[in-house]
């Protein structure tokens, strides 16, 4: 049931992308006079356009092909050019489960495209019964799951992200910004198996590049070669570029950095536990928790006096706190604020 041609805008299904300097010739030369470069310099040349170098190194970390592999200027890229490429401004709609991330519903404005908001059921579930008649409207594009959630930083039952990508007839964007903090499998090991599937993760959480501007989106071939022709020729800088193959060459840093903080996410639990403002603590598949307080805006104003700064989600959801787990150290000042409130 599903048609990439049916569900991609007509003027990107139909476009001649920008051919670059280094499209036109890869190979090896001593003399590079085709792209209006500096001489002098040692920024002065393009970045690779295509960042193989990326690309082979998290196709064999993420066991897929390098063409099933799109790099961008953080999921944000991601996210705005699934905009660009599948919905018509004015008329297609986008749909998300809320509270969710606040760009999905950014990037639907900027791109002039309705987002429903389909609100989570029991402790943060999807509810299928209510997204049933979405399922089949023409008009509806995308559907945009972000597992685990922020701020809810609960995973959804796999049973129904799988029944939304086997009925829904449009894409389906799996954002996994916090994956690596979770138990559950990345959705990455199913895009062979499901045409509609775009899986989105970042460098800006668990490898600790928030700083650096790079998230990457794995999909069949057909959908990268659309993004590949969307995107702007060199969206990923050269620093940027040496700094993800960095990491990516280092991946002892990236696992004791996780272990730490799932470790200090666990001992940061316990502790405000013990604290009497604290309601209830959300589980947690991500770097952060949800927490409910007495009072949400006020805990937020004192830590603010405290020179600690959380994320007031009073309006998302009532009463609550997004902490981010920080070190044992940050930790431990918030819950030594937090204990003579
Ligand atoms: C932090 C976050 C991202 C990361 O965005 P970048 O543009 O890659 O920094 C993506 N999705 C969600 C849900 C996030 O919370």
């Amino acid at each position: 049931m599903f048609s990439l041609e049916n569900i991609v805008r007509k003027n990107i299904w139909n476009l001649t992308p920008y051919s670059s300097a280094r499209d036109e010739f890869k190979g090896s030369a001593d003399v590079f006079l085709d792209a209006n470069e500096n001489p002098y310099g040692t920024l002065n040349r393009y970045p690779d356009p295509h960042q193989k170098k990326i690309k082979k190194k998290l196709s064999e970390i993420k066991k897929v092909t390098q063409d099933q592999i799109f790099v961008g200027n953080g999921s944000d890229e991601v996210i705005d050019l699934a905009f660009r490429i599948f919905c018509e401004p004015g008329k297609d709609k986008a749909l998300t489960f809320s509270p969710t991330y606040g760009m999905y519903d950014v990037s639907a404005a900027i791109n002039n495209v309705e987002l429903i908001k389909q609100p989570l059921i029991n402790d943060f579930q999807i509810n299928l019964n209510q997204l049933q008649p979405y399922l089949d409207d023409p008009a509806v594009k995308m559907i945009f799951v972000c597992s685990p959630n922020n701020p809810t930083a609960n995973t959804f039952n796999i049973a129904d992200v799988v029944y939304i990508l086997e009925n829904f007839h449009g894409i389906v964007i799996i954002d996994e910004a916090y994956i690596d903090f979770s138990e559950q499998e990345s959705f990455i090991t199913k895009i062979n198996n499901y045409k509609n599937l775009i899986v989105s993760q970042t460098f800006s959480k668990a490898w600790g590049l928030a700083g650096v501007r790079v998230g990457a989106a794995y999909a069949n071939k057909e959908i990268i070669t659309l993004y590949n022709s969307v995107k702007p020729p060199y969206n990923v800088s050269q620093l940027n570029q040496e700094a993800v193959l960095k990491s990516l060459n280092n991946l002892e840093v990236f696992n004791e950095n996780v272990a730490a903080i799932l470790k200090e996410r666990e001992s940061l639990k316990q502790k405000l536990a013990s604290l009497k403002i604290v309601n209830k603590i959300y589980p947690s598949d991500a770097n952060f928790l949800l927490v409910e307080v007495s009072n949400a805006n006020e805990t937020y104003q004192y830590l603010i006096d405290e020179k600690v700064i959380i994320r007031n989600r009073n309006k998302l959801v009532n009463n609550c706190i997004r902490i981010t787990v920080g070190t044992s150290e940050e930790n431990e000042k918030l819950i030594e604020s937090l204990a003579s409130m």
